[in-house]
């Protein structure tokens, strides 16, 4: 279960494969985006349904360690149930303390790590001004060295940009050096913020999975089981799930736990409102929010 902690793309990344579009609120610093009790109060409700949840995890519209209460929020979690909590996050505040102690009681963390040189980082990441990559990684290392829970690094390849062998084999340098249990490798599957982000060949992810060698898995396009429906109105869920990243018609399908018909016949009477829009993305259909939806039909 999804817990989105901070606003719509405020982010201290700007990344040219980014699903969500273009940062709007490109920062470092830290706010208490949203209250602890109230994330709390939404969560209680819905475990008190008793439906399966396998993990809590923090991820979402931006990055989520930007709000100043995931510490808290975590906590109370644990105070309230035994699921598990997973924070996604792109791993660019760890190198503060406060930052690595506030996610230090989760039990996966999931850093994104796509570039170990400056000049690559800016490139695929456009990182915040004042962000650093080596900062970025002694902070991954101290995290790995002080954390308890599991450490998956994620990587995601955009064709051109940090593909390279050089930079390849420099990524796996620096991965020697951090206590980790796996690593997962993406591409760009879905719409990009930049048209010109474009997907590795299956191919050439592979070649890249054997120059890292050891603990590297390529994440197969997400496909979430069977899984319970916490809207009450489908067609909010729907609106919410397009509003979030582009997705496709068996995205929606799975993620909402209602057969594709369903969801088929929802969509056109989106787009017949103009409420969402159809992107295209090699060669597959992808539905979003339209830039500009008739507030009314919201
Ligand atoms: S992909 Fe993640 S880290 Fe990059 S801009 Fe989007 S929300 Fe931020």
């Amino acid at each position: 279960m999804g817990v989105d902690i901070t606003p719509f793309k405020t982010c201290t990344l700007d990344c040219v494969y980014c699903q969500l579009g273009r940062t709007t609120n490109k920062t470092i610093k830290r706010e208490s985006y949203v209250a602890s009790n109230d994330v709390l109060d939404e969560l209680r409700d819905v475990l008190s349904r008793g439906k399966r949840i396998d993990y809590i995890t923090f991820s979402g519209s931006g990055e989520p360690t930007l709000n100043s209460n995931i510490g808290e929020i975590i906590e109370g979690i644990k105070s309230i149930t035994d699921v598990h909590v997973a924070v996604i996050t792109n791993g660019t505040l760890l190198y503060e303390r406060a930052v690595r102690d506030a996610i230090c009681h989760a039990d996966l963390i999931i850093p994104s790590l796509d570039a170990v040189s400056q000049e690559v980082f800016e490139r695929v990441n456009r990182p915040h001004v004042s962000l650093r990559v080596n900062r970025m990684i002694e902070g991954l290392k101290c995290l790995s060295h002080e954390f308890t829970g599991e450490i998956w690094l994620e990587m995601m390849f955009v064709k051109g940009y940090n593909d390279g062998p050089s930079e390849v084999s420099r990524i796996k340098t620096i991965v020697s050096k951090i206590n980790h249990q796996r690593i997962q490798l993406n591409t760009v599957v879905r719409p990009p913020a930049e048209r010109l982000a474009t997907a590795l060949s299956p191919e050439e992810l592979d070649g890249i999975k054997t120059m890292l060698g050891g603990k590297c898995n390529i994440i197969e396009e997400f496909r979430k089981k069977e899984q319970e429906i916490y809207d009450t109105d489908t067609r909010t869920a729907i609106l919410n799930l397009t509003r979030r990243r582009s997705v496709t018609v068996s995205d929606i399908s799975n993620s909402l736990g209602i057969h594709r018909n369903e969801v088929i016949k929802y969509l056109r009477d989106l787009r017949e409102k103009k409420i969402v829009r159809i992107v295209m993305h090699c060669g597959q259909d992808y539905y979003k929010l339209a830039d500009e939806p008739h507030k009314e039909e919201l």
